[in-house]
C-alpha cells in the first residue's frame, strides 16, 4: 500500500492530487518547430503534485497522438489545445486555471 508523503494517508484516500488539480496554473500553447510541425505545450504542471506521467499518458490517449512528459511539461504532437482542456477539466482541474494562448 502506498501512503502520501504530502498527508500521511493512504493513497486511496488522499485527496492531495485532486485538490491539486484544481489549484495548478496551466498555460495549454503551440509552437512550430522544425518541418513545421506544431506541438502542443501544457505547462505549470507541478510534477510534486501531479503524476505528470499518468497525465500525458491519458491526454495521449485522448488526443489520439505522440507525446513527453520532461521538466513540468507536456509536449503533445499536433494542434490540440482545445481537446487538452477539455481533458484536463475533465480530469479535474479547474477551468479558470486553464490559460489558452
Ligand atoms: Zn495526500
Amino acid at each position: 500500500m502506498k501512503i502520501c508523503e504530502v498527508c500521511g494517508l493512504p493513497k486511496e484516500l488522499c485527496v492531495c492530487e485532486e485538490i491539486a488539480r484544481e489549484i495548478q496554473r496551466v498555460k495549454v500553447y503551440t509552437v512550430r518547430r522544425r518541418f513545421g510541425k506544431i506541438m502542443t505545450i501544457i505547462e505549470g504542471i507541478n510534477e510534486q503534485e501531479i503524476d505528470i506521467k499518468d497525465l500525458t499518458k491519458t491526454l495521449k490517449a485522448k488526443c489520439a497522438c505522440g507525446g513527453t512528459a520532461k521538466e513540468g511539461r507536456i509536449e503533445l504532437q499536433g494542434d490540440h489545445k482545445k481537446k487538452v482542456k477539455k481533458v484536463l477539466v475533465e480530469l479535474g482541474f479547474s477551468p479558470d486555471t486553464i490559460e489558452i494562448r
